[in-house]
C-alpha cells in the first residue's frame, strides 16, 4: 500500500534511454535486478567495510553491509508506505562506486588524482556510484551502464559538492544533481536509506569491533543507547553473557533506531502532509530520527570514530591499503598498457586509472600491487 507521497513506479521520470516497459516487473523492480546482475554488485563480496577482507571471514564485507541497510530500508518503508522496490534498489547500489579498502582507498585515491591533475575533480565514492550504475557497467547493446530509473539514480548520488554537481549538470541538464544547487531533497525513498546506512554500520561495526577484540563489551557500556539496551536485555534474561547478550543488545539498538525513524517520520509527515513524492522533495528532510535518538546516533559514531576507526590496529592496516593504491595509481599512469585495454585506451588517462582502481576488490588490488611493484605490503 503506497502513500501518496511514496515514489511510484507508473509515475517515474524515466531513463536516459527510453526503453519499452517490461511486462513483468514495474520500473524499480527492473532497476533492483539490474544491480543484482551487474558486475560491481558480485565485487562488493570482498571489498572492505572496516576490516580489510582478509582479516576474517566473518567481518561485514560491502555486500553483507549493502544487504543489510536493503533489509532495515525495506522494513521501515513497507511500514510507512514507502516504495520497497526502489529503497532495496538504492540499497544494493549505493556502495557501488566504493573502492577497495574502504574509506582509505577513497582518499588516497582522491590524493592521487588531485596531485596529478589540480584541476580533477577528484575521487568521491557516491559520484562514483553514479558512474558505475552509468557509465562503467558494460553489459547491454544500446547503452553503456545500467539505464536505471531517474528515482534509483537520485537515490545513488547521495552527497555531492556543488562543483561536481554543476559539471554533472552539464552533462544532463536538470539531471539527478539539480538539487544540490537547488538545495532540494532527494525522494522520501532515498532519504530513507541514507539513515539505514547510519543505522546499519553503527550497529554491525560495534560487532565486528568486538569480535576482532578492539572493543571490549565493558567498553560498550560509555554509549548510552548500547547500555540502556544492554540492560533491557539482561532485565529480560538475567543469565544472558557473551556473544548472545551482544547479539540481543544489537538487536534490541536496531529496533529502537527502527521504531525511533517510523514515528519520527509519520509525524512529520502528517504535519507536512506532502500529496506527492515531488511535493515531499521540496520539503526539509522528513525522514529523520526523533531529537534524543539523533542525539544517541552521533554519540555512538564518535565512539566508533575514537575507539575502532581510529584504533591504531585499524589505523596500521588503513596505511598500508592506502600506500597500495597510490602505488597502484602511479605504475597505472606511468604505464597504462599495464591495466586491460579498454582502461588503456581510455582518451582520459588518469580518470580512466582511477576508474580501474576502483573497481578492484581488496585481494585483486594486493595482486596487482605485488606484481607491479615486487613488494608484499600485507602477509
Ligand atoms: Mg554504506
Amino acid at each position: 500500500m503506497l502513500q501518496p507521497f511514496a515514489s511510484h513506479p507508473n509515475q517515474s521520470r524515466g531513463r536516459r534511454y527510453a526503453e519499452p516497459a517490461a511486462t513483468d516487473r514495474d520500473e524499480f523492480q527492473r532497476d533492483r535486478d539490474r544491480i543484482v546482475h551487474s558486475t560491481s554488485f558480485r565485487r562488493l563480496v570482498y571489498k572492505t567495510q572496516v576490516f580489510l577482507n582478509h582479516e576474517g571471514d566473518l567481518f561485514r564485507t560491502r555486500l553483507t553491509h549493502s544487504l543489510e541497510v536493503a533489509q532495515l530500508a525495506r522494513s521501515m518503508a513497507r511500514t510507512l508506505g514507502l516504495n520497497e522496490d526502489l529503497v532495496e534498489a538504492i540499497a544494493l547500489a549505493h556502495d557501488l562506486g566504493h573502492t577497495p579498502f574502504g574509506h582509505a582507498g577513497q582518499d588516497a585515491l582522491d590524493e592521487s588524482l588531485k596531485r596529478h591533475r589540480p584541476d580533477s575533480s577528484g575521487f568521491e565514492h557516491n559520484l562514483q556510484s553514479l558512474r558505475v550504475v552509468d557509465e562503467l557497467e558494460q553489459r547491454y547493446p544500446a547503452y553503456d551502464g545500467l539505464n536505471l530509473s531517474f528515482e534509483a539514480r537520485e537515490g545513488v548520488l547521495k552527497h555531492c559538492s556543488a562543483r561536481n554537481a554543476q559539471r554533472l549538470l552539464d552533462a544532463e541538464p536538470g539531471g539527478v544533481a539539480q538539487r544540490f544547487i537547488d538545495r532540494r531533497q532527494p525522494s522520501l525513498e532515498a532519504q530513507l536509506c541514507d539513515l539505514a546506512d547510519q543505522v546499519a554500520y553503527n550497529a554491525h561495526d560495534i560487532d565486528d569491533g568486538v569480535r576482532a577484540g578492539l572493543l571490549l563489551p565493558e567498553q560498550l557500556d560509555e554509549v548510552p543507547l548500547v547500555a540502556q539496551c544492554r540492560a533491557a536485555a539482561l532485565r529480560q534474561h538475567p543469565r544472558l553473557a557473551g556473544r548472545r547478550l551482544l547479539f540481543d543488545t544489537i538487536r534490541r539498538m536496531l529496533s529502537a533506531q527502527v521504531a525511533d525513524v517510523v514515528a519520527a517520520t509519520s509525524a512529520l509527515v502528517a504535519e507536512h502532509r506532502p500529496d506527492s513524492a515531488d511535493a515531499a522533495r521540496r520539503l526539509p528532510p522528513l525522514v529523520r530520527f526523533s531529537e534524543p535518538m539523533a542525539q544517541h546516533s552521533a554519540h555512538l559514531k564518535r565512539f566508533l570514530r575514537t575507539n575502532l576507526y581510529r584504533h591504531a590496529q585499524v589505523t596500521d592496516t588503513t596505511d598500508r591499503a592506502r600506500q597500495v593504491i597510490r602505488d597502484l595509481f602511479e605504475a597505472y599512469c606511468a604505464d597504462p598498457i599495464q591495466m586491460p585495454p579498454e582502461h588503456a585506451q581510455r582518451p582520459r588517462t588518469q580518470r580512466g586509472v582511477a576508474d580501474y582502481i576502483a573497481g578492484m576488490t581488496d585481494r585483486f588490488a594486493l595482486r596487482e600491487h605485488d606484481r607491479l611493484t615486487g613488494r608484499r605490503l600485507f602477509a
